[in-house]
């Protein structure tokens, strides 16, 4: 068997994974990257889209921001709109501070070409991967590789590999405790390369359902609405998507939609979980690996950032000072701020949706935080301060 020796092996090669070995190496900490798919695949990949500022301030310590400051939109506002009106959340002038709209996808390429760079180990395509003796001294991973059984001892592991990934299921049941709610549907999200239809996101509550605009850059836009599990992307044709899309909109940002075939269109459904603990012995979880949110938020892919953003600090304090404090507390740390934004997602799923039980009180009790927000400007700070994104 062919065993290589790396400080820290991380196992997901999604942004949590890349990040991590990126800001470790960095500090001259060796570390392993294990990608189950090809680069192009893992590339391919349309997902999130907004940065909070704590992402964006870490992507650049990265070394990794340049093209994130030139092609990145910064936006200090949103609009809510419902009953066919309309109103705007001002981040700015709430908080003093902003998002950056950059996709995730542009993001992941940035990290492997850094990776590149560096000259980062980084392995596609592996398979049957397993984390051994994380509760002793002698951690180490086996995995095959172009058909070969491999094994990588290392320090620590960082489970970075998505909700479906092996390293969670590596915590003993006894220990591992999971939080889960599962939404009664889904977003369906269709990609075009038209101009968005506002300069800031909207979030459309309406009777038939919930949509959002959004957008990857001045030419491209991420549109979704809200759709029924059982749905399927067959069934909605573009013009089908386009005219619901319509429907669910302020009139004066239905007559301005500049439509277009789809680049890409795909059923996601919606989920709360989280895993505790998210440190096992040498073994630390990270990002979705240990939580999901509904994307109401935008808060998948800035939580894997403060997830890193707290792993990074607290190995370089273990390497570089001696100093164990970072890595015990890593789990608590990072679960205080995931339940928070877990609670954010959670409430703005559920203030924006229609769900299928709903009785007219509940559609009262929403109509009513709508306005409430809409007029309160401690309601609007709050949701502000939110959405940019607690303090890391
Ligand atoms: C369809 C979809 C749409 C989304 N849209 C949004 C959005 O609009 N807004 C938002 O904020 N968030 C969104 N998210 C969430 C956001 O994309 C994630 O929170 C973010 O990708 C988390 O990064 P990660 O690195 O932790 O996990 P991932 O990006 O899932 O990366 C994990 C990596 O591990 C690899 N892997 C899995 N198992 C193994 C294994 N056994 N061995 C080796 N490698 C493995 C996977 O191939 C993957 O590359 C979306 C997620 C999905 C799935």
């Amino acid at each position: 068997m062919n065993t290589i020796r790396t400080q820290v092996a991380i196992i997901g090669g999604g942004p949590a994974g890349l990040l991590l070995s990126q800001l470790l190496e960095r500090k001259g900490i060796d570390t392993v990257v294990l990608e189950r798919r090809s680069r192009d695949y893992v590339l391919a990949r349309i997902r999130a889209g907004v940065l909070e500022s704590g992402a964006v301030d870490l992507i650049r310590e990265a070394g990794v921001g340049a093209r994130m400051q030139r092609e990145g939109i910064v936006h200090d506002g949103t609009f809510i709109a419902a009953s066919n009106r309309g109103f705007r959340i001002d981040f700015r002038q709430l908080t003093g501070g902003s998002v950056m709209v950059y996709g995730q996808t542009e993001l992941t390429q940035d990290l492997y070409q850094a990776r590149d760079a560096m000259n980062g180990k980084i392995l596609h395509e592996v398979d049957e991967v397993r984390i051994h003796g994380v509760d002793s001294d002698a951690a180490h991973v086996s995995f095959r590789w172009q058909g070969r059984e491999r094994r990588i001892a290392c320090d620590y592991v960082a489970g970075c590999d998505g909700f479906h990934g092996i390293s969670r299921n590596t915590i003993p049941a006894s220990v591992l405790r999971e939080f889960e709610r599962v939404y009664p549907f889904g977003w369906l999200g269709l990609l075009s390369a038209t101009p968005p239809v506002s300069d800031e996101l909207i979030y459309a509550s309406h009777a038939r359902g919930f949509a959002l605009c959004s957008m990857r850059n001045p030419a491209l836009s991420r549109y979704y609405l809200q759709v029924p599990l059982q749905d399927s992307v067959e069934q909605w044709s573009d013009e089908l998507f386009w005219e619901e899309l319509r429907r669910r909109l302020p009139a004066a940002a239905a007559e301005t939609l500049v439509t277009g075939e789809s680049v890409e269109k795909s059923i996601a459904p919606l989920r709360s979980f989280v895993a505790e603990p998210m440190r096992w012995g040498r073994l630390f979880l990270c990002g979705d690996a240990a939580h999901i949110v509904p994307p109401t938020g935008a808060k998948g892919l800035n939580l894997a950032a403060s997830d890193v953003y707290y792993l990074s600090r607290a190995l370089l304090q273990h390497y570089h000072e001696q100093d164990d404090h970072g890595i015990d507390d890593y789990s608590a740390t990072a679960l205080s701020r995931v339940w928070k934004a877990e609670r954010f997602s959670w409430s703005m799923t559920r203030l924006l949706h229609r769900f299928p039980d709903q009785s007219d009180f509940d559609l009262r009790m929403q109509q009513a935080e709508l306005e409430y927000l809409e007029s309160s400007l401690a309601a609007q700070t709050a949701l502000a301060e939110n959405y940019i994104g607690l303090p890391y």
